[in-house]
């Protein structure tokens, strides 16, 4: 796939990511809430915009980078773009399980409950992981050393801080219900034990005779 159409594809879905924000943000905008983000989780979340938002917005639309351009085999854009629309498609289901206790900073809601189902059976952080498969996606799609990692560079601060603090705050409120979340699921990658291999192997097998049939 050329790497004009991946920028496109890659523009798209930002897009599509602010508008669902949009949607879900009118929760937070209603509710009363105290400021929730520390200093340094600002900071964190300013190496987001920029990794994230800033620097690709300025790649596609100027030239200023070019320079620093690499030129991946055009047939990893296709599994690029799969793993792209996986990880925004996971942005808006882990938004759509979590309804009206998402929140930007952190917060316990009045009549909080815990979620442990629809993408929240698989991991416990959902939106974090389609960030991951996101950033990731993003060394694939826009070809420049400098603004392909950055975004996955620039999370990390801001995750390794703010899963340990939101698991803390979690576990206060939801006690053991927690606890035992965790012993059952992963924070970013669903259990090995989650995942029947067979049963996968199986629909694979049955789609390719049904194709060939
Ligand atoms: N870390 C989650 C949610 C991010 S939104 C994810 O990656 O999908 C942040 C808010 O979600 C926090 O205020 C926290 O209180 C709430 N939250 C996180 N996990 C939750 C769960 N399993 N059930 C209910 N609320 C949760």
């Amino acid at each position: 796939m050329d790497r004009a159409y991946l920028e496109i594809i890659f523009l798209c879905g930002f897009v599509l990511q602010i508008i669902l924000r949009s949607y879900y943000i009118q929760y937070y905008v209603e509710g009363k809430h105290q400021r929730y983000f520390n200093k340094k989780e600002r900071l964190f979340l300013l190496f987001i915009f920029v990794g994230f938002q800033l620097l690709p917005i300025m790649y596609v639309f100027t030239t200023w980078f070019s320079f620093f351009d690499y030129n991946l085999p055009k047939w990893l854009g296709f599994p690029s773009t799969m793993l792209y629309g996986f990880g925004v498609w996971l942005f808006f289901r882990a938004h759509a399980d979590l309804g009206q206790y998402w929140s930007p900073g952190l917060e316990i809601k009045e009549n909080h409950q815990l979620i442990t189902t629809g993408v929240f059976k698989w991991v416990r952080h959902p939106m974090y992981a389609a960030f991951v498969a996101i950033a990731v996606a993003q060394i694939f799609m826009l070809q420049n050393w400098i603004v392909g990692p950055a975004f996955l560079l620039l999370a990390i601060p801001f995750y390794l801080q703010r899963v340990k603090r939101e698991e803390r705050q979690l576990i206060r409120h939801f006690g053991d219900d927690y606890r035992s979340y965790m012993d059952q699921t992963n924070a970013l990658f669903p259990k090995k034990e989650q995942i029947d291999f067979k049963l996968i192997l199986s629909k694979l097998k049955f789609r390719l005779k049904k194709n060939k049939g």
